[in-house]
């Protein structure tokens, strides 16, 4: 048993509930419907459903809500599993679906009629929402509420037995048409529907609606804590109904808790396939996407989510978290485990006058600057040399420390250079920097203590392999694209970015699934879908947390 990193009031509860020993073990489920892809909002009830069991050695049941035919498919069957299982969760043998219940669920369907609890309506579509009423008015009973037991048993069955077309009849429970809550006003319970489900094919032409389905499968699996959304609430009268009536054996709890959002994303499946549909981004992986395959291909590692949702918290309180949290959690993941190598996204040619044409220098070069153990690699270093467009400015302010004309700046790993000369071409731009190297500067070996205020990254012209690196921002400019009327209006039109970027050799060796940290840039890794030897494509995982360039930001505004 481990124990939690805090405690919510949700493990709060549990852990009453053990120590009053109202329960002896734990059991709770994470019933996604299969009609979509998992997003960051499903990570957290996935974390907190199988958290809560991993640490009081309870047992978590994986169930699609496959209530709605016709919307669910076995794709997103496998990758939901997919997902929950690369999140580091294991249901064992507790993979389940609400179809599994259907028989028992049709069964339990019968004993509300016959204890008077349900009745089969035969009210039109609109009918049926014109007797509703709304949320000042209260609805008013349909001319078929008083059917006899015995006719609607009948009726239920032959429902069933597929003698009536969609929508010809529903089955309703019998609560309250004048209750405040809408949900209690007789709420449908089965529609019939002539489709075929994808788990249980043809053998079922009536379906259960979802609050049925998912209090009685919730009391099949003895769920004791059912964990859900506070959108919910408005429901759990609705829930608790069917267990006062049904009195199944086992009786489980629901307790809700505050959706989690994310800010500058979308978490709803249904949008998030209308950016799919619409060719916003490639496809429910895009690397921006917040969905689960998304950020896995993005390179964010899943003990970086678990990190995120534990911090995020589980509470009642409505949460828009910013952006930041979530790359923090990637950034300290990251950190750790991530050997640096060097690369150069936007090239500007440097060539060393003073070294010889054909010398190649092999300089060794940490592999990472806080693990020693993970050693060292030899990086090649000769007359022309890569470096950052942007660590090269001709008209620097005082404290620009990189390279300027006449400026000194050190080579990681190499030497201290002074920019001489800049060539430029007919337009004025800059193509190239005549520099001069001091050999006695050498990483490690040089003889002189000379210092310099700037080191800069670069890679050997002749040694660098080519690749597509894609940076990334967020797919919206505004925080919450939730609440927008239309996310049209607020997608970044500069989401994705791609550049032509020059690496180091060993970089080469890299394999997919695999983060690097491209000294002064950033974490990243190899495309898992567009990537191949012969095209090396790269995704920026998330940028440093790069002081420098905040302070020397900073440090330029005071100046100008
Ligand atoms: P969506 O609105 O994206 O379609 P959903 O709630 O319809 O989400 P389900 O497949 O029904 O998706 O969700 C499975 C479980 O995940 C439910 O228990 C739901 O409460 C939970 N969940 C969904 N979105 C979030 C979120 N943003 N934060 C926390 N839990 C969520
Ligand atoms: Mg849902």
């Amino acid at each position: 048993m481990s124990e939690p990193e805090s405690r919510d009031f949700i493990r709060q509860i549990i852990h009453d509930d053990l120590e009053s020993g109202k329960h002896k073990e734990i059991v709770t489920r994470f019933p996604p419907e299969p009609n979509g892809y998992l997003h960051i909002g499903h990570v957290m009830s996935i974390c907190l459903n199988f958290g809560v069991t991993d640490e009081t050695d309870g047992r978590t049941f994986l169930r699609f809500d496959d209530t709605n035919p016709g919307k669910e498919s076995e794709e997103y069957v496998a990758a939901i599993k997919n997902d929950v299982r690369w999140l580091g969760f294991d249901w064992q043998d507790r993979l389940t679906h609400a179809s599994d219940y259907f028989g028992r669920l049709y069964e339990y369907a019968c004993k509300l009629i016959e204890l008077g609890c349900a009745y089969v309506d035969s009210l039109s579509a609109e009918d049926m929402r014109n007797y509703r009423g709304t949320l000042t008015e209260p609805g008013k009973d349909s001319p078929y509420r008083d059917r006899s037991m015995e006719e609607n048993l009948d009726l239920f069955q032959r429902m069933r037995a597929g003698e009536f077309a969609d929508g010809e009849h529903v089955l309703r429970a019998r609560i309250d048409m004048g209750s405040p809550n809408i949900n209690l006003r007789d709420p449908a319970l089965y529609r019939i529907r002539h489709i075929t489900h994808q788990h249980t094919g043809d053998e079922w032409c009536i379906y259960p609606m979802y609050d049925f389905a998912h209090t009685l499968s919730d009391a099949c699996e003895s769920i004791t804590h059912s964990l859900c959304t506070l959108e919910f609430e408005d429901h759990r009268p609705l829930y608790n109904w069917f267990l006062d009536q049904l009195k199944p054996p086992h009786r489980p709890r629901q307790i809700e808790f505050s959706r989690l959002n994310l800010a500058y994303a979308i978490t709803s499946k249904r949008k998030l396939n209308s950016l799919v549909e619409e060719g916003i981004v490639t496809d429910w992986n895009d690397p921006r996407m917040p969905t689960i395959v998304g950020m896995r291909r993005r390179g964010y590692p899943a003990a970086a989510l678990r990190d995120f949702v534990t911090r995020a918290g589980v509470t009642k309180k409505d949460k828009l978290i910013e952006m930041g949290v979530l790359e923090n959690c990637v950034r300290e993941n990251l950190g750790d485990i991530a050997e640096r190598r060097m690369a150069v996204l936007r090239p500007l040619k440097v060539v060393l006058t003073t070294y010889p044409q054909d010398e190649v220098e092999m300089m060794a070069a940490m592999n990472h600057p806080g693990r020693p153990e993970l050693g060292t690699r030899e990086l090649p270093f000769s007359r022309e040399l890569w470096i950052e467009r942007d660590d090269f400015m001709e008209d620097a302010p005082r404290k620009f420390f990189r390279l300027k004309p006449g400026g000194e700046v050190r080579l990681r790993f190499g030497y201290i250079i002074r920019c001489d000369e800049v060539i430029k071409n007919d337009a004025g731009d800059v193509v190239e920097l005549r520099c001069s190297h001091d050999p006695d500067t050498r990483s490690g070996t040089g003889t002189s203590d000379r210092k310099v205020k700037g080191t800069i990254h670069w890679v050997s012209c002749q040694h660098a392999g080519n690749a597509d690196v894609r940076l990334y921002d967020r797919l919206f400019t505004a925080a919450n694209p939730n609440s927008a009327a239309d996310f049209h209006t607020v997608l970044n039109a500069d989401s994705l970015q791609t550049v032509a970027a020059m690496l180091e050799p060993a970089l080469a060796s890299l394999v997919v699934g695999e983060a690097v940290q491209f000294e002064r840039l950033g974490y990243f890794c190899l495309d898992s879908e567009d990537h191949s030897a012969a095209a090396p494509v790269f995704n920026r995982i998330v940028t440093l947390r790069d002081s420098w360039a905040k302070i020397e930001k900073q440090a330029l505004q005071k100046q100008s």
